[in-house]
């Protein structure tokens, strides 16, 4: 039988993982109860797993590294965003099969928009990046009418690839590394989606000088202390800078309203995640 609060994130490694905490803290907001496992999959056999927590009953899932592409082939309807980006993070057992969504994008969008007081309407954005989280956020960012996206990968072919379905539509435009230092541009929104900071290294050269006046520095990675992205952005003159736990916290809660109905104030949990890691 199925049980409706009984959900889970999949991935390998999984053990890292903060998704269990972040739906407790939403369930315990909205005095509801719910069930959520981390299941890790083994890597080739994501199908198998995920059959095996829907026979235990399992609704609905969250699949993180390196299952995302697995669990949008997997689904039989997708949302236009889990389309666009070719890969999912959400997924709920509608009637007789899987639907996915991509909720990464929703997720960024609402952290910058809401969270941190900046409006995307009419900013050039810089996005840094084409890997799978930078496909993920782009169709997005688009929706909030930037005046234009400029996609930088240190592999300039995944970047054209990237904004190639969008330039037709919107102002999308892919630039190698070097022509961006060249063309010395400034950006009101810079977005890191490298896992660059992961590594300690910036994803564009340090002498870069890339932020407008009043410029917002955003890097998805988070940890307890700031990143070196993070750092070098506010020693470049960036006025907002933050890391990616907000859009961690919204683009949970944006699984949370699709499986249960209800959207949780993210906020206060993003402000308590933040305290949890300061004693990690
Ligand atoms: P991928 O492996 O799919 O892509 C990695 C990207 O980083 C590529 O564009 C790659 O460039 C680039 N890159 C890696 N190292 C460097 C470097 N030293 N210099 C410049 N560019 C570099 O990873 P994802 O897209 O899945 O994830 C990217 C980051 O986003 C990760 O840190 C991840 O943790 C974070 N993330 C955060 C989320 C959140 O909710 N906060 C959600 C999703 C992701 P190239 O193409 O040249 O290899």
């Amino acid at each position: 039988m199925r049980r409706t609060d009984k959900y889970a994130v999949f991935g390998n490694p999984i053990a890292h993982s903060k998704s269990p905490r972040i739906h407790a803290l939403f369930a315990a907001s909205l005095n509801q109860h719910i069930d959520y496992q981390k299941r890790l999959a083994p890597i080739g056999n994501f199908a198998g797993e995920l059959q095996r927590f829907f026979d235990e009953g399992g609704v609905g899932a969250n699949v993180t590294v390196p299952f995302k592409r697995d669990a949008f082939a997997l689904a039989r309807s997708a949302s236009l965003r889990a389309q666009q980006a070719g890969a999912a993070n959400f997924l709920m057992w509608r009637d007789d099969h899987w639907f996915c969504d991509n909720t990464d994008g929703a997720g960024l969008v609402r952290d910058i928009e809401t969270n941190l007081h900046t409006s995307l309407k009419d900013k050039n954005v810089l996005l840094l990046g084409a890997g799978g989280a930078a496909r993920g956020v782009i169709g997005p960012l688009f929706l909030r009418s930037p005046r234009q996206i400029v996609v930088v990968n240190r592999t300039f072919e995944r970047a054209t690839e990237l904004v190639s379905p969008y330039k037709n539509e919107f102002a999308a435009r892919a630039l190698s590394v070097d022509a961006l230092v060249a063309e010395s541009m400034k950006f009101d929104v810079v977005i890191n989606a490298t896992s660059s900071s992961l590594t300690g290294l910036l994803p564009v050269p340090e002498n870069a000088h890339i932020f407008a006046p009043d410029a917002l520095a955003y890097d998805m990675m988070y940890g307890k202390q700031p990143t070196i992205f993070m750092n070098w952005a506010s020693a470049q003159g960036a006025v907002g800078v933050a890391d990616g736990l907000g859009m961690l916290v919204e683009q949970a809660a944006e699984s949370y309203v699709q499986w249960r109905g209800e959207l949780p104030h993210a906020a206060p949990i993003i402000a308590q995640l933040r305290a949890e890691l300061a004693r990690e």
